[in-house]
């Protein structure tokens, strides 16, 4: 009887198991809804048809108000895997961001509850990723033509073909492995296309020469009745298209007034002989032309942009359709080995882009075309075929969907919610929904776009641009084109009033507060004292000291002491005086911590400033700390990272800031994992027996002398022995 029991107790976990869908998540790079024919409202359904796409749409469900979270590669796809905001999972832009693998991401937790994963194609997080089975990623932004692909032992191998057929072919060998195992999978097929610079497999190449593309009304907008702050930008049909890169041209630039670069085309370069002579031949007739007719006066500065519009869109919607067949290839192999019913397929791409709209290419201002993601889902049983979605959805929402569909729990840390519910409901919403989605752009050299953040509710969107320090407010059922800002209207006052409650509610609800958003310093002292940092830091170090002017005071009253415990232990001090944790968080990020990979161990000690003089809330504080250990852990993936309580301050026990360093240091005692992290409250040593701080220690209540100095590196010292200095 005991063993019957046990053997049925068997069974049904083996069939639950066995129940849960596979989960197949094929996402895409700049892929904009108005150049897929399921959505409407583009302008090449007809020409440009993605039936591959559409197929998914036409037996699930489409959503059509899908938003990024932040409109840039990387961010948008470490919101995914973290279902939390660009400034909480740290990854904020793609240029200073570096992910940290060991957050809570939902590959880790499905992995967890029992599924086997997988990612192959673009990843674009500069580390490796963690969380997956199977992975094999191309660096970086990763190239069109017999590209290079990072192996799981760090080893880069080129493949001949084009990247849309070779990650659809990558993606079905690991799909037909998958289906032997006994587990659940959920695999991450993602393509590198449509992203600049738009090369087409071979066979599409010339695949709309005949054709005559329709413009966008808005192809030459002014930017007339929205902030000044929009002329701004380096992503224009016009102005900012590339000679060699983006427009096809050999040889040297004819045109410089016309056209940016030189020569430069890395996808041609990677060409074999004989390739690039059919790459030449399928672009010379149009380019002969069109230096002829330069030459010849025939065309003034509307039909170059024309021209060069025709050129970058037909070379991003050809790219798409090696992309297309090989999503469609991909539900063909679905459905001939059976695994359609029990496997959930997703198509989403990591954000818009400007196909022409507004004058531009790229994506970043918050403008619809690039806030929103396609978003399509199949889920045969559970979805009914062809419904549509209006409710308003976002990228950090996919971790919790994935998490729900398989049973397992949705972690507290993501701020995004579960789709199911949607999905159930033939994509009603349900009454406890959302009103608004939040944005957050941080801002990056290239394109010259501003920071900016805002609100977009069903009817209206709202932005604030703080290099302008001006709101920019839309009414979306009115103008969806986005061609007047309502802001300064007296008829949309209350509108305006209520736009702004929601974007400052919004903040607060993601947590977009000042300890956690990385800022540098204005003053000069500080810059060459960050600059002089980074400099030593080009040298690797074994020890790294972290924190504000307590760190600093190494240099200082604690130099003696300095001297004893760390003078020959290759360490760096990297501390700033009056530093709070968003200067801390963005040091880390630029420069800091750069040669120091092989770094044994990071004492941190940091927050007495967000206390101090900006009155941040412990639990904001907490946020930053937690962000700076996780910076630490991803750029320093060898060290250890021995995280400090604040130190007290203020004489007595019942110093009320004093009181707010013991509140943080609960918070951020909880970070310690026993791992990577390890939590360390000292500040006990500092203090007399009834918690009195003495002049002895520390003269002015915050700042240690070298008594103070002796005592820190006293009790830490066996901890920087227990990780091998
Ligand atoms: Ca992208």
């Amino acid at each position: 009887m005991k063993h019957l029991s046990a053997l049925t107790a068997g069974l049904t976990l083996a069939l639950s198991a066995a129940d849960r869908p596979n989960i197949l998540f094929i996402f895409s790079d700049d892929h904009a809804p108005n150049a897929i024919s399921c959505y409407p409202g583009g302008l090449f359904d007809e020409i440009a048809p993605t039936p591959g796409i559409d197929r998914i749409a036409k037996e699930g469900m489409r959503f059509d108000r899908s938003y990024c979270t932040n409109a840039i590669c990387g961010p948008s796809r470490a919101s995914i895997l973290t279902g939390q905001h660009s400034h909480l999972n740290g990854f904020i832009d793609n240029n200073s961001s570096y992910f940290d693998g060991l957050q809570t991401t939902f590959p880790n937790l499905l992995r967890e509850a029992g599924y086997t994963t997988a990612m192959i194609g673009k990843w674009h997080l500069h580390s490796n990723p963690v969380g997956f089975d199977y992975w094999e990623v191309l660096p970086g932004q990763g190239a069109y033509y017999n590209p290079d692909f990072i192996q799981m032992d760090n080893t880069r191998k080129r493949f001949e073909g084009h990247c849309n057929d070779l990650v659809t072919k990558k993606g079905l060998t690991w799909l037909k492995q998958a289906a032997d195992s006994k587990k659940p999978f959920m695999a991450m097929v993602q393509y590198k296309a449509p992203h600049r610079n738009w090369a087409p497999a071979f066979r599409h190449l010339n695949v709309f020469d005949d054709v005559e593309m329709p413009e966008p009304e808005t192809l030459f907008d002014d930017y007339a009745n929205r902030s000044s702050v929009l002329k701004e930008h380096a992503m224009g049909i016009q102005g900012h298209m590339s000679w060699g890169n983006d427009m096809k041209f050999q040889g040297p630039n004819l045109f410089p007034s016309h056209f940016t670069g030189g020569q430069g085309n890395g996808q041609f370069r990677r060409l074999t002989d004989e390739d690039k002579k059919t790459y030449i031949e399928a672009y010379d007739d149009e380019n002969q032309k069109f230096i002829a007719d330069m030459r010849a006066g025939k065309l003034d500065q509307k039909a170059i942009t024309k021209w060069k519009y025709q050129r970058y869109i037909k070379d991003y919607l050809a790219v798409i359709r090696s992309m297309d067949e090989g999503i469609s290839k991909i539900l063909k192999h679905l459905d001939d080995s059976g695994l359609a019913e029990n496997t959930i397929v997703i198509y989403s791409s990591d954000q818009g882009f400007y196909l022409g709209e507004h004058g531009w290419y790229d994506k970043r201002w918050m403008f619809e075309e690039s806030l929103m993601m396609p978003f399509v889902v199949r889920w045969p049983g559970k979805i009914k075929p062809g419904s549509v979605s209006k409710a308003l959805i976002q990228n950090i929402d996919y971790g919790p969907t994935f998490l729900d569909v398989a049973g397992a729990k949705i972690p507290a840390s993501m701020q995004g919610k579960s789709l199911v519910p949607l999905f159930k409901a033939s994509g009603e919403k349900p009454d406890d929904w959302r009103d608004s989605i939040y944005y957050r752009y941080s801002g990056e050299a290239t394109h010259h776009v501003a920071a900016h953040d805002g609100v977009r509710t069903s009817d209206h969107k709202i932005f604030w641009v703080p290099k302008t320090k001006e709101y920019q407010l839309f009414d979306m059922v009115k103008d969806p084109q986005e061609m007047r800002s309502v802001h300064k209207d007296p008829a949309y006052a209350k509108v305006f009033t209520e736009m702004k409650q929601e974007l400052e509610a919004s903040r607060k609800k993601y947590r977009a507060h000042s300890a956690i958003i990385g800022q540098p310093k204005e003053q000069d002292w500080w810059k060459k004292r960050h600059a002089a940092m980074n400099q030593k830091a080009k040298k690797p170090h074994d020890l790294l000291f972290i924190g504000d002017s307590i760190t600093q005071g190494w240099e200082g009253s604690g130099k003696a002491t300095w001297e004893k415990f760390y003078g020959t232990r290759k360490a760096l001090n990297l501390g700033i005086s009056g530093d709070r944790t968003e200067h801390v968080i963005w040091r880390l990020n630029h420069g800091n911590l750069k040669n120091q990979k092989k770094a044994k161990a990071a004492v941190v000690m940091i927050g007495t400033n967000n206390t101090g003089h900006n009155s941040q809330d412990p639990s904001e504080v907490k946020d930053g700390v937690d962000r700076i250990v996780s910076t630490i852990r991803a750029r320093c993936p060898e060290a250890k990272i021995l995280l400090l309580g604040v130190f007290p301050r203020g004489v007595n026990p019942d110093d009320p800031k004093r009181k707010n360093n013991v509140e943080i240091n609960k918070l951020i005692s909880k970070l310690h994992n026993g791992e990577r992290i390890h939590y360390l409250d000292i500040s006990d040593k500092f203090l007399t027996e009834k918690g009195v701080l003495t002049k002895e220690i520390m003269p002015d209540a915050l700042h240690p002398k070298q008594k103070g100095y002796e005592i820190w590196a006293e009790a830490i010292e066996g901890k920087l022995k227990e990780f091998g200095l």
